[in-house]
């Protein structure tokens, strides 16, 4: 039996919005597992894991509840999962998915909050697409080591939220066609990218702390787009000034509303945030995104 009691600032129904809601987390391994585990504790009603691949020895340092047999039997990173979040909480439904997230798509737009946890720029751009049209947050978490000279590294990383109707990883430069066309005329050349545990957990448990947020609202915080810089070598998380200022006010056209939304749930009737006066969007974020849940609700 668990008790939430702990857990109670987060508000007087907190416990059954969590219960109600249903958590996507694509690709678990470093940053996927943590989610994983966190998501379970806190008492998410329903997690869906998406990921095609078998856990191999290099995965181990870093996929949180990887024991070494799972290593020698060449287990699914999903199983792992499964066995994971059902050890930590009966309670959670999980449901999983070995095959990439476009082969289970109706599976994700089920979804009410999908993350990110990929290694790959067009992986990201192609979630974030598809959850725009599908009117779901998206929040994604990635992290790089870069060499600074022979005997030193720098450990970067980000954590993004992006909402429908507010500004996205194109707006922010996190994804350009440039970085797209690179990867792809790199891709099959590149070897695995170095990654470690405790980044990976740094950014899944910030993840973590946005999709809460959203679903039952303890912060003041209530900025659509939230945009976290991850020095690794400092360990500080911080909004880069881009953000704080430009994007402040900034109207994506990326993905138009025109384009946005499920026909049946017409994301133009919600009056746009941007057309919110600016000293009132704190209280009128956190209406919108309910009247979108429970539309997505009626109308999945
Ligand atoms: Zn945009």
């Amino acid at each position: 039996m668990t008790s939430y009691s702990r857990q109670e600032f987060l508000g007087a129904d907190a416990q059954a919005v969590l219960l109600a809601a249903s958590v996507g987390i694509v690709g678990y391994c470093g940053g996927g597992s943590h989610l994983g585990q966190q998501f379970a504790h806190v008492g998410i009603g329903r997690i869906r894991v998406f990921d095609p691949d078998t856990i191999e020895a290099s995965n181990h340092p870093r996929l949180v509840g990887a024991s070494p047999e799972d290593v020698a039997k060449g287990r699914l990173k999903t199983q792992i999962a499964e066995r994971v979040v059902g050890n930590v909480n009966p309670a959670v439904t999980i449901e999983t998915y070995n095959s990439k997230w476009e082969d289970a798509a109706d599976a994700l737009a089920e979804c009410d909050i999908v993350i990110g946890a990929v290694d790959d720029y067009s992986t990201r751009d192609g979630l974030e697409r598809f959850c725009r049209r599908n009117l779901i947050p998206y929040i994604d978490i990635g992290m790089d080591v870069h060499t600074l000279d022979s005997e030193h590294h720098f450990i970067s990383g980000q954590v993004i939220q992006s909402l429908p109707g507010h500004p996205c990883l194109r707006c922010c430069n996190y994804i350009t066609d440039e970085k797209l066309d690179r990867e792809a005329e790199r891709y099959g050349a590149a070897g695995p990218r170095p990654q470690v545990v405790w980044p990976n957990g740094v950014l899944a448990s910030t993840a973590v702390g946005f999709a809460i947020n959203l679903l039952c609202p303890w912060s003041p915080e209530r900025r659509g787009f939230r945009f976290l810089s991850y020095d690794g070598n400092e360990g500080e998380l911080v909004t880069p000034a881009l953000v704080r200022g430009y994007l402040e006010n900034h109207v994506c056209d990326h993905h138009p509303p025109t384009e946005l939304g499920d026909p049946l749930c017409d994301i133009r009737s919600f009056c746009p945030y941007q057309q919110v006066e600016s000293s009132s969007r704190s209280g009128f974020l956190n209406r919108w995104w309910m009247r979108l849940l429970n539309c997505r609700r009626e109308t999945v």
